[in-house]
Formats: C-alpha cells, structure tokens, sequence
C-alpha cells in the first residue's frame, strides 16, 4: 500500500511540517517543578459542580507550583454548542474567584493559543496526515447502520464492543477497495491503527488514585470524523502536548478511555502528561448513593449557587474540604489565613465518591458570613440584589444607613456572641424583609384578641422611641403588670395559675404585631431601626 498517496488522497495540500508544531509551541518556560493545568469544558451551556471542583484543584495545583492554568473550549461536537456558553463558563468560574492566566476569553500569553479546538483543525489534520502516511491510521467508510448491527453482534455474542481486531473491517481493505470508495464520494471517517493487546497490562501511576493497572488499547478509534474535526481523543493529545499540559486533572469517566489516550501518545511520538482522574461527587439519597444528576438535583448547576446567592469563599471552604481530606483540620487551626496559604496536593484527594452535602454547606455557609462586618455584608447582599433580587428587594439598599443597622443587628455585631442566621443571599433578604416591608403575619398570636388588643393598647401609650434598652424592656414589664402577667420570670414560674403568662408573652405579642414573627432579634432596637412612625403603624394596625 502507498500510504503515503492514501495520505495525500486523504488530506489533500501542503501542511507545514511537524517540527514547526513544536517550535511554534515550545517547551513552557517556567522553573522547575511549576505546573501546567487545564480547564478543558465543552461549551454546552451547563455548567456544574464537577467542573468547579476539577478547576479549584487545578486552580490550587497550577499556581501553588508558580505554574499556569488555563482555559480551552472542547467544542469539536457542534451537537451539544449553546450560544454564550463560554460567557457563562466564565462568569460561573469568576464568581468562584477562579482565575486563569490564558485561554478563549482570557487573553493572557497567546504561544498556545489558538484556545477553542475547531480553530486548531489544521494541526490535527497535519498529524492525522502522518499516521496515514505511517500507515497507523487508515480511513473507514463504515456507515452508522453497519456500526449499530455490529454493536448488536457484539453484545449478543457478549464480546466487547467497539471497531476493533476481527471487527474492524475497514482496517483491511485494499488499496483497490479503498480509492474504488472513495471515487464513490463515500464518506469516511479516519481511524487509529492500533496495535495493542488488552491482555497485556500496564502498571501506571495516577496522581490521584495512586498506582493502577491499565490494559493496552485495541480499539481502533476515530480520530478524525468525517466532518474533518478531531474526537476529543485525538484533540486531547495534540492540545495537553502542544498547549504543554504537565498534568491532566480530568474526570473519572475518562478512565476507561486511558488506554487509548496512551496509545496515541506514543503513536504521536509525544511525552504524556501526567493523570489525575478526580472521582464523582455523590449525593445520598436514602439508603444508596448516587452521582448528582442534572436531571434530579438543582445544586449540580453552579447557575443554582449564584442564583441562591452563595458567599463564594463558603463554597470553595466547602469544596476544599471534600478535596483535600487535611483541609477541614488545617482550616480549624487557620481560619483567618488565606485559603491559598493551605498545601493542596492532589495525593489528598478522594480515590473514590466523594459525597456532597448541601446541608454541611449550608451550615458553612453561615459560619463564614457571620465572620464578615456589617459592610461586607452590605455590599455582598447588594451584589446579589442588583443581579438577581425584585424591584423592591432593590430599594432596601436606598437607605444605607437603615440597612447597616439592620444587618448589625441580624448578624449579631457588637453582641456577646454573633448571630449565624444567614445562610444565602436570597435567605438573607428573606430573613431582614421586615425591616423594610410590611410583611404578612408569619406566626399566630397565642393569646385571645381581647388580650391582645389590651396589651397592645397599654403599650402604646408607654412606648417612647427615645428609650435605651433598658427603660423599654422595664416598660414591656408594666404592660404586663397592668394586664395580669408575670412581670418576673421567677415569679411566674413559682405561681403560673396567678397569671395569663409572663412577661415573655407580653414580648411575643408585641414582636409579632411589629415583625409578624414570633421570633426575631432584639425587639427594642428593631423597633428603633423602623422608627416611631412605622412602629405605631403596625401596631395600631392590629388593634
Ligand atoms: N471536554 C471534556 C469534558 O468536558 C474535558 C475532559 C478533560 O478535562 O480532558 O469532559
């Protein structure tokens, strides 16, 4: 066979020779030891926790060696493109505080660019051009009928699938067979030759899951469709070579495909990077785990994070936590120190299933926002009101000064012990919404109207809004003197069949007629926060 005619039939024209590949992209210069990492997502418009759980370990790998991580977009299958997936990539990581140092819409240092994979299709075509010409790949005119009928083959005989040995029918055409095809206009894809043995196994070393044993590929794989685009195979191995990828932190499923992707890199006549297959995240459900579906679990989109309004750093402590199992003891002994300050090693990382909880999150969650001042909390709640909050949740931010009073109060700041009520933006808002609006009444009174109406009344005529906290709380004592309650707790308790209640009552009628909850902050201050004009308002709306 002249393969090297096959070749030219093949992909006709003049490609630049391979050396040029490798000095157009050469070596990275960086010390030794520095990392190269990827994110490498297929612009499909869904972007999850899987993706931002690979890109904080890259993140942490890459910069932490003084190396580089960077950004390329997967998009040979033209199937699955959305319009503006990459935006939304961007801004999902961004939110995260991802950052990269090159890579589609980045910028940074263009050596490697171009960073989308259907720019690069002349350099997968010059080097598929060659193993046709070395004789290792060769192309096959299989149509999808036939490659279903022998799928079906397969699995009724219950032999592997695939194109493969005996299997791999347009391996052995001949060269009249073949150029009779394709004087025909058939179409044709272009497959590896490959000439492995799966019973031949390889010890190989995952710097995840340690040392593990991998058969050799036999499967001859397109890696060129016929639309002239590479698979994500092929483009894997000449993008982490000439981009100069020194590990690949990818996800599990491509585990099984790590024999092919060996094979080809040494068909290429490549140095291979070094793997890490970073496990799935589960979720319980019930008795069983499972992997989080897209279908079944909103918290799998990142979209559903920013959307809630999750405090970023919350998150990534949540997602270092589930990397890198020394993470949770060295954030007790550190909580102040940066988080970029913690040795990550990819050696720490789970060998398998890694599950996700939203409730330890959540938890978390209000841990690290009740670390932030009032400011930084005024600020990360507007952040999320301006992009995802109503019109009126707009407007609680008007009035600066009443919303920092507010959240000093909420959050507990200059109280003996602060409070931890926030989980999320949107709950937070929730949370606070009375100060602002007057909102339905949550909790029932326990107390008949008549009481009701009496306690509130006598109130009233007592309330100043100039009192302290003190000379308030001695008042709320009175109104409950006058109106048969305990005004001491202690008393109450020796001799409840003297009174209607205590005190403590007499505070949730009132904590309800101006919040329409029964449970809330400081009442006294609460009702300094809404001024003595509202404050008689909702009041007097309830008589
Ligand atoms: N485009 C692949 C994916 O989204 C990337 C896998 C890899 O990181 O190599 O799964």
């Amino acid at each position: 066979m002249n393969y090297k005619a096959l070749a030219e039939r093949l992909l006709p024209g003049e490609y630049p020779p391979l050396e040029s590949y490798e000095e157009k992209y050469p070596p990275r210069n960086l010390p030794k030891g520095a990392e190269v990492t990827r994110l490498a997502p297929s612009p499909t418009g869904f972007i999850h926790l899987g993706n931002l759980f690979a890109a904080i370990a890259n993140e942490r790998i890459a910069h932490q060696s003084g190396g580089i991580l960077y950004l390329r977009i997967e998009d040979t299958d033209l199937k699955r493109k959305v319009d503006g997936a990459v935006e939304a990539v961007k801004n999902a990581l961004r939110y995260f505080d991802i950052k990269f140092d090159e890579g589609a819409e980045i910028g940074g240092d263009d050596t490697y660019a171009p960073w989308y994979q259907r720019q690069r299709a002349e350099i997968y075509r010059a080097f598929v051009k060659h193993l046709v010409e070395e004789g290792r790949a060769y192309p096959c005119f299989c149509t999808e009928e036939e490659l279903s009928a022998l799928r079906e083959e397969q699995t009724a005989k219950k032999e592997v699938t695939g194109y493969y040995g005996k299997y791999a029918k347009c391996r052995n055409l001949s060269e009249e067979e073949i150029y009779r095809n394709l004087d025909e206009g058939k179409p044709f894809v272009i497959r590896l030759k490959s000439l492995g043995n799966p019973e031949n196994k390889r010890k190989f070393r995952d710097e995840i899951k340690g040392d593990i044993t991998v058969p050799e590929n036999d499967q001859d794989v397109v890696i060129l469709k016929s639309d002239g685009i590479p698979t994500y195979h092929f483009a894997h191995a000449i993008d982490d070579h000439f981009m100069r990828t020194t590990l690949v932190i990818r996800g599990e499923e491509w585990l099984a495909s790590l024999p092919i992707h060996i094979e080809l890199f040494e068909a290429l006549g490549f140095e291979r990077p070094r793997y890490g297959h970073n496990c799935s995240l589960m979720k319980q459900d019930g008795e069983s785990r499972r992997k989080l579906s897209k279908r079944k679990d909103p918290e799998l989109s990142l979209e559903f994070y920013r959307k809630e309004g999750y405090f970023a750093r919350a998150v990534k402590v949540y997602m270092l936590t589930l990397l890198n199992s020394n993470f949770e003891e060295w954030y007790r002994k550190n909580p102040e120190a940066p988080l970029e300050s913690f040795k990550f090693s990819a050696g720490k990382m789970s060998k398998s299933g890694t599950l996700f909880d939203l409730d330890k999150l959540n938890d978390i969650s209000k841990d690290e926002l009740s670390k932030l001042s009032a400011e930084e909390m005024f600020d990360f709640l507007k952040t999320w009101a301006d992009e995802y909050g109503t019109e009126t949740q707009k407007g609680y931010f008007v009035d600066r000064e009443k919303m920092l009073n507010t959240l000093t109060l909420c959050m507990g700041i200059g109280g003996k012990k602060r409070r931890k009520d926030f989980t999320t933006a949107s709950q937070a808002m929730e949370f606070i919404k009375f100060f602002f609006e007057r909102t339905p009444q949550e909790d029932e009174y326990r107390c008949d109207q008549e009481t009701r109406v009496a306690v509130l009344t006598s109130f009233l005529k007592k309330y100043d809004p100039a009192d302290d906290g003190q000379t308030w709380f001695a008042k709320v004592k009175e109104t409950a003197a006058e109106n048969g309650f305990a005004a001491e707790m202690k008393e109450y308790k020796t001799n409840p069949e003297n009174y209607k209640g205590s005190v403590a009552d007499v505070a949730e009628i009132l904590r309800i007629a101006t919040t329409g909850r029964a449970n809330t902050p400081d009442l006294c201050t609460i009702q300094q926060i809404l001024g003595e004009k509202e404050t008689r308002a909702r009041i007097k709306a309830q008589l």
